[in-house]
């Protein structure tokens, strides 16, 4: 029985609901009107403090997501971009997946790093490797990361995680520094949730892969990771063990889009009814090549226009959730998210382990193809010409503003006199460091615009001295 409230994945994922939601969106994809109303519902509302959205629920997502009118797609576009303007402006963040380690005791049939692949090297860094890839990542001018570990008590126990995280918020190296670890590792128990708190993770990301019970147990054969409950229910946990921003993702391309798309939303309705705060973030990750790892033996995959069109419907119904896209997915496609809603991309990524200090990219163990292989120097120059200012903000998490304090910050749209400047002034610390001479161009020429639309002038005052000191010292790491 479907009970946003309860903590049985079974009940806050309830498989009758779900088809249920898809049944009435198969009904009503045609209903103009309901459609009409419910995007007139979801589009941001101007208030005396800022800037409020109602979202949508699964169901009223659902219409959405069925309709397949072409003049309403586009109407989805635009409230998408709408909200997307209203909530996040042009700023999108850029960070990098650092793999610890390849080692995992899981049978995951789509990832090359399941238990029988016995042909792939296998491998664990040390502690003076991470710290090699930590140069490297600082080198290239990346602030943020997400670290990624297979499941594997043995190699991989939490004190190794939490070894690795105590390294790398250690390493500054010339003007280096990275500021944020979100940690994306397999589901795990309270105790080492509140021990990934106390070691200062930013958000706890976790995929879910797919929300139906019987293709998640088929997909995932052996290991803990077959127990679905135990899966669906780890956000509970995060929140419990004291973590309040947590990513869901679903891996799109392995069960129906519908049942995905419905099964992600119930689950943010679920954190929110439970914990009072939503997911911080959601991934839309597509199944993708990689070693012995065919992505034409899942026939659930989606072609880009429908991609699309769930990356438009979940920016309209959860509006105020950041959406992440990696590099997984090509410039082309990257580009088109863009405009529907996504507000953070990864830039240069290595999905191997220690990629980032070889040379040539490997690619005989990496966790997934790499679509789009340009430098973050192209990515971050390819943003600004885009009109996308490239953020490495990290100010909220420091700030202790996470979970509903985050939230708050974004519903008083008060974004625009936080985020704004510390986009800018991050930036500038990005192009001072790290960029080529064109990149500097196309950036200083942003910044000087950007500045001009900070609307208080004290704190527009205070960005500009700030980026004045950024250029002419080692000054770096200021913040709104
Ligand atoms: S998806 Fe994660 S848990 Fe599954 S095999 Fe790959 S690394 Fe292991
Ligand atoms: S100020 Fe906070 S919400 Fe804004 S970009 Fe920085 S970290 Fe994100």
């Amino acid at each position: 029985m479907y009970n946003v409230k309860s903590l049985k994945a079974d009940e806050f994922i309830d498989h009758q609901e779900i088809l249920d939601t898809i049944e009435y969106a198969e009904a009503n994809k045609n209903n103009y009107e309901l459609i009409d109303q419910l995007l007139e519902k979801a589009r941001p509302v101007k208030t005396a403090e800022g800037c409020v959205c109602s979202g949508l629920s699964h169901r009223e997502a659902a219409v959405l997501l069925a309709c397949d009118e072409p003049k309403y797609i586009e109407k989805m576009y635009k409230v998408a971009q709408e909200i997307k303007d209203a909530f996040y402006g042009n700023r999108i963040v850029l960070f990098a997946p650092l793999y610890l380690s390849n080692y995992c005791v899981n049978g995951c049939v789509y990832c090359p790093y399941h238990l029988k692949n016995k042909h792939i090297a296998r491998k664990k860094l040390t502690q003076e490797e991470v710290k090699a890839e930590v140069i490297a990542l600082q080198d290239m001018g990346h602030k943020r990361l997400a670290i990624e570990a297979g499941e594997d008590p043995v190699n991989n126990p939490i004190e190794y995680i939490l070894e690795c995280i105590d390294t790398i918020y250690s390493i500054h190296h010339k003007n280096g520094d990275i500021r944020r670890v979100n940690v994306n590792i397999a589901a795990t128990t309270v105790e080492n949730y509140r021990k990934l708190k106390e070691a200062g993770i930013g958000t706890y990301i976790l995929f879910q892969e797919t929300y139906n019970k019987k293709s998640y147990e088929e997909l995932h054969p052996t290991g803990p990771k077959h127990d679905y409950a135990y899966h669906t229910e780890a956000m509970d946990r995060a929140m419990e063990g004291g973590i309040d921003d947590v990513g869901l993702g679903v891996l799109f391309g392995l069960e129906s889009y519908k049942y995905e798309f419905t099964g992600l939303l119930m689950h943010a309705e679920h954190l929110e009814a439970v914990h009072g705060v939503g997911p911080h973030t959601i991934s839309v990750p597509r199944v993708k090549h990689a070693d012995d790892i065919d992505p034409d033996v899942f026939d659930n995959s989606i072609p880009d226009e429908m991609f699309t069109k769930i990356a438009a419907c979940i920016r309209i119904a959860v509006p105020y959730t950041g959406m992440i896209i990696s590099t997984r997915e090509s410039e082309e496609v990257r580009r088109k998210m863009l405009q529907v809603g996504i507000s953070q991309v990864s830039g240069a990524s290595r999905t191997s382990v220690g990629g980032y200090t070889e040379k040539e990219r490997p690619h005989d163990t990496e966790q997934f193809d790499v679509s789009d292989q340009r430098t973050l120097d192209e990515v971050v120059k390819w943003l600004m010409e885009t009109g996308h200012i490239p953020s490495f903000c990290t100010a909220c998490y420091r700030a202790g503003r996470t979970g509903d304090r985050f939230m708050s910050l974004c519903k008083t749209g008060q974004i625009i006199n936080c985020c704004h400047p510390n986009a800018l002034m991050t930036l500038t610390e990005y192009l001072v460091d790290y960029a080529s001479e064109e990149t500097k161009k196309v950036g200083y020429k942003m910044i000087e615009e950007e500045l001009k639309k900070i609307p208080k002038e004290n704190v527009r005052k205070t960005a500009e001295e700030n980026i004045e000191a950024i250029k002419n010292s080692n000054r770096r790491d200021f913040r709104f």
